[in-house]
C-alpha cells in the first residue's frame, strides 16, 4: 500500500474525527529509493499537547502493518503549525462531531477580523466562553446562548 496514503489515514489522538492529513501535521512521506525506508516528517500542533508521541508511534505502527517496518519520523517544527492548515474537510469535519472549528488567524488586511465563534449545533453567534481548558488542554469550551448546549472549540492559532 502506498505508504502517504497510510500515514494519512493516521487520527489524531485527542481530535478522533480528524487524520493527520486533515489536521495539515503531515508535512511529507518519502520514501529512499535505495533502501525503501520511508521517511514521514511532521510539524507539532499545539505545544503541550501530549499527543505527538502518540501520533508517532501510530505513524510507525500503521507503516509496520502494512510492510514498512522500520520508519522513521522526523519533527519540523519552522515554518510552526498554526490552525489555518486544518484542511476545508478537516473543517467539516469537526463541525459535524459538534466541535466549533477554529477561526482563520489571517487577517488579511490592516485591520483585524474579530470572528464570532458559531455555535456548532444551531449555527448561532450568540456564544460565550465557560472554561479556557474543555476535554482537552487543546480546546475551550463554550455555550451557546441561544441553544443553551455548551461545545468544545478548538483554539485558534
Ligand atoms: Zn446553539
Amino acid at each position: 500500500m502506498n505508504p502517504r496514503v497510510v500515514v494519512a489515514a493516521v487520527v489524531d489522538p485527542e481530535i478522533r474525527v480528524l487524520t493527520i492529513d486533515d489536521l495539515g501535521i503531515l508535512r511529507s512521506v518519502e520514501e529512499d529509493p535505495a533502501t525503501g525506508r520511508v521517511v514521514v516528517t511532521i510539524t507539532p500542533t499545539y505545544t503541550g499537547c501530549p499527543a505527538m508521541d502518540v501520533i508517532r508511534a501510530d505513524i510507525r505502527r500503521a507503516l509496520a502493518a502494512a510492510g514498512h517496518p522500520d520508519a522513521e519520523v522526523r519533527t519540523v517544527l519552522m515554518p510552526a503549525w498554526s490552525t489555518d492548515w486544518i484542511s476545508e474537510a478537516g473543517r467539516a469535519k469537526l463541525a459535524t462531531a459538534g466541535i466549533a472549528p477554529p477561526a482563520s488567524t489571517r487577517t488579511g488586511g490592516a485591520v483585524p477580523l474579530t470572528l464570532a465563534v458559531r455555535c456548532p449545533r444551531c449555527g448561532s453567534p450568540e456564544t460565550e466562553q465557560i472554561s479556557r481548558f474543555g476535554s482537552t488542554a487543546c480546546k475551550a469550551l463554550w455555550r451557546c446562548r441561544s441553544c443553551r448546549e455548551p461545545f468544545d472549540h478548538l483554539k485558534a492559532l
